[in-house]
């Protein structure tokens, strides 16, 4: 079993196969230099996967089994080894959608065909897989969500929990492999100073009883409460690396029932419709998804960018979420789309080193939820309602912050004179933007 975004051993669809069909299983998982060094990679990110690797390493141990790690890669080099050393006569792993694991899951496949060993690849990591969720009046993908999710609703089933326990016997082995340690950030030259969530399968669990329990029934009208801790799950890390099945997160949803559960759900199948954007559109990580704003222009400005990423624009709304993201790896959604959006629409700023500059800093840092929050929060992609829209942070922030209670948890110098003053003029800021975009993408017009 080859495990990849999916570090958990219950309700795993293709764990569940492969521990059903087969008498003995070994699980692996490879260190993958083309992520792990990647410029893109931050501390936080690989120290979730890290210690999520610990703790199911130790519960492959508890069961008498056996996690083995490789590192280096490509994956299909150190799996046709380890196909060789083990013996093996089958691969079981659960499909990933991001461009470079596409293109890696047909060389592991080739790579095993090759070898006589049975390939079988499932669908887990969404509650639809992207290739069925398309436009039926001509077999093209969406662009956007409501039709999206008009389609997709009609695919959507989530069965009953995969249970591997009947099956944890098949995890025994005498033979131990070799296998390197579980790596530690500084092995990859990073450093972590963030405070980041527990990992691992237990804890992605109690993180959810504890939404269902305390929040989840407040969440239509208390999800852009930024001063709330529990006002949203706190559990995209945990769907990052799979350390918690989204199906559990539904059926959760299912059960509670209600408008907070209700809204709830759409925010998961937007996570779906991202995915399946990206699927579609590998491009999105590089490009503007609309083709005419791939001309609009942006400045160069070494200051701007220093204070946007230090948090220390002088807007406090701003300042705050990016101080959230560099002390806990985790920021609001309301946070993101506001810092994002004075990166771009204030600062002028390329949206594409912002959405890098995430990726090193988040600890749930996802290719498809992160350039698809940025492309959609900069109008570079195809919005009914958006792409004109630009977030005003003062006006943000006296609406879902009104006591400042987010921005002084997180800016202690707040009150006093340490605290800088704006950096620009947001009217004429944004009037500059709205300017060029004009030019780029033309009139504003409905859709
Ligand atoms: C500029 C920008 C960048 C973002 N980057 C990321 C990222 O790298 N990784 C990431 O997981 N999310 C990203 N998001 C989406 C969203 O902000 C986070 O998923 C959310 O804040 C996570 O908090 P939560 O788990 O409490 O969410 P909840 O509100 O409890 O939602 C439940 C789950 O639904 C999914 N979800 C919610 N909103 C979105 C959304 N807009 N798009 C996709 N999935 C969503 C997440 O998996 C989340 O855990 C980004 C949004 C923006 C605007």
């Amino acid at each position: 079993m080859w495990f990849r975004r999916d570090l958990r051993l219950q309700d795993n669809t293709a764990l569940f196969q492969a521990l059903r069909q087969n008498e003995r299983v070994f699980g692996v998982f490879i260190l993958d230099d083309a992520i792990l060094k990647a410029r893109d990679m931050g501390a936080a990110r690989a120290a979730f996967l890290f210690r999520s690797l610990a703790v199911l390493s130790a519960e492959f141990d508890k069961l008498g089994g056996q996690l083995i790690l490789r590192r280096g890669g490509p994956p299909e080099r150190e799996l046709r080894a380890l196909a060789a050393e083990t013996g093996a006569s089958a691969l079981f792993f659960n499909t990933d959608y991001t461009p470079y694991s596409t293109e890696c899951d047909e060389r592991v496949t080739a790579a095993m065909d090759a070898l006589g060993v049975d390939v079988n690849a499932f669908d887990d990591a969404l509650l639809v897989p992207p290739q069925g969720v398309v436009d039926p009046r001509d077999g093209r993908p969406f662009q956007t969500f409501t039709p999206f999710k008009r389609v997709w609703e009609t695919q959507e089933r989530v069965g009953k929990r995969l249970d591997t326990k009947p099956f944890t016997a098949h995890f025994k082995t005498e033979a131990r492999l070799p296998s390197v340690p579980v790596p530690a950030v500084e092995d990859y030259g990073l450093t972590l100073t963030q405070n980041i969530f527990p990992a691992g399968e237990a804890a992605g669990q109690e993180s959810l009883s504890g939404f269902v329990a305390g929040g989840l029934d407040r969440y239509a009208d208390n999800r852009d409460n930024t001063a709330d801790g529990g006002s949203t799950s706190v559990l995209s890390v945990h769907l990052k690396f799979g350390t918690l099945s989204v199906r559990d997160c539904w059926r959760e949803a299912v059960r509670l029932g209600g408008r907070g559960a209700a809204k709830w759900q759409d925010e998961l199948a937007w996570r779906d419709f991202f995915n399946t954007l990206l699927w579609h559109h590998p491009s999105m990580l590089k490009k503007a998804i609309q083709p005419a704003l791939a001309a609009l222009r942006f400045d160069q400005n070494d200051e701007y960018w220093e204070s946007w990423k230090t948090g220390t624009t002088g807007y406090p709304y701003v300042d705050a979420g990016m101080r959230q993201m560099l002390a806990t790896g985790w920021m609001h959604n309301r946070t993101r789309q506001v810092v994002a959006s004075f990166l771009v629409k204030d600062l002028l700023l390329d949206w594409r080193l912002g959405a890098e500059f995430y990726m090193q800093e988040l600890v749930d840092g996802d290719w498809a939820a992160n350039y698809g929050g940025w492309q959609w929060t900069a109008g570079t992609a195809p919005d009914p309602n958006g792409n004109y829209r630009v977030f005003n942070p003062v006006a943000q922030q006296r609406r879902y912050d009104p006591n400042l209670t987010y921005c002084r948890r997180w800016i202690p110098e707040l009150d006093t004179r340490d605290y800088p003053r704006p950096i620009v003029d947001h009217a004429s800021a944004s009037a500059e933007f709205i300017r060029r975009f004009q030019k780029a993408y033309g009139p504003r017009r409905e859709r």
